[in-house]
């Protein structure tokens, strides 16, 4: 593989693991660009059900991963994702996206297609991305990779209260099923499943504030990279 112009930070881990706000917070510290891969799975699922089509249909969820016009911007909080030129962001982030984007992942056709534009976006960026196969697929020599983990407890009453705040009903019992769902089909699946890249820091999160995370990530990146 071709050596990048750019430095490439690599965070992958479990679902609700708060990757995301540290993902955000080391790029805004470090003035890298922001890569949220998980809102771009969200985004062809969220493109599938709202054209009706069966998320175990693979043939037809694949084709509709192929023509998809999907782009992402920065935003306010974090990054916006548009498909035919829609703003979804908000909308990918509801209960009926998060239930049937683990299914969609899983399609070798779908992965191929977003792991083709993920690579394109980065191009020769600075850039930290998150989400499940960053450090192991995407980027597999990027110059720094995290692990995060936290207890499953933590992670769903973290992402419940998110979920609140943007006034979205759901329940603590219903967001926790349904990231033990997502981790069990991520890291079951066939193609480019949840895993620690051998190379990758691992950090259980557990007990630790946003701050705290990001410190920690940040010493460890400048420290490293020599930034
Ligand atoms: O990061 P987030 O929880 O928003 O990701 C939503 C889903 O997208 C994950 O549960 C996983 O199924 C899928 N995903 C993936 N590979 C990535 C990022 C997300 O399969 N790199």
């Amino acid at each position: 593989m071709q050596k990048r112009a750019g430095i490439v930070i690599a965070i992958d881990g479990v679902s609700g693991s708060g990757k995301s706000t540290l993902a955000k917070g080391l790029a805004a510290r470090l003035g890298f660009v922001y890569l949220d891969t998980g809102a771009m799975y969200r985004a062809v699922t969220w493109k599938v059900l709202t054209d009706g089509i069966g998320v175990h249909d693979e043939s037809r969820v694949v084709a509709a991963a192929r023509r998809l016009s999907l782009t992402v911007a920065p935003g306010d909080a974090g990054m916006k994702v548009f498909v035919d030129g829609a703003d979804v962001s908000e909308e990918i982030r509801r209960p009926y996206v998060s239930d049937n984007v683990s299914v969609v992942a899983a399609y070798g056709g779908v992965r191929e297609r977003m792991v083709g534009l993920q690579r394109e976006i980065a191009a020769d960026h600075n850039i930290v991305l998150e989400g499940r196969d960053v450090g192991t697929v995407v980027f597999p020599n990027a110059d720094l990779k995290f692990f995060i983990d936290a207890s499953v407890d933590e992670r769903a009453k973290r992402r419940l209260a998110e979920l609140q705040a943007k006034g979205i009903a759901t329940s603590l019992e219903d967001v926790r099923k349904n990231i033990e769902e997502r981790d069990r089909i991520d890291s079951g699946r066939q193609v480019s499943p949840l895993r620690k890249a051998p190379d990758a820091l691992a950090i259980d999160s557990t007990g630790m504030t946003i701050d705290e995370k990001t410190d920690k990530a940040l010493a460890i990146a400048r420290e490293r990279l020599r930034l």
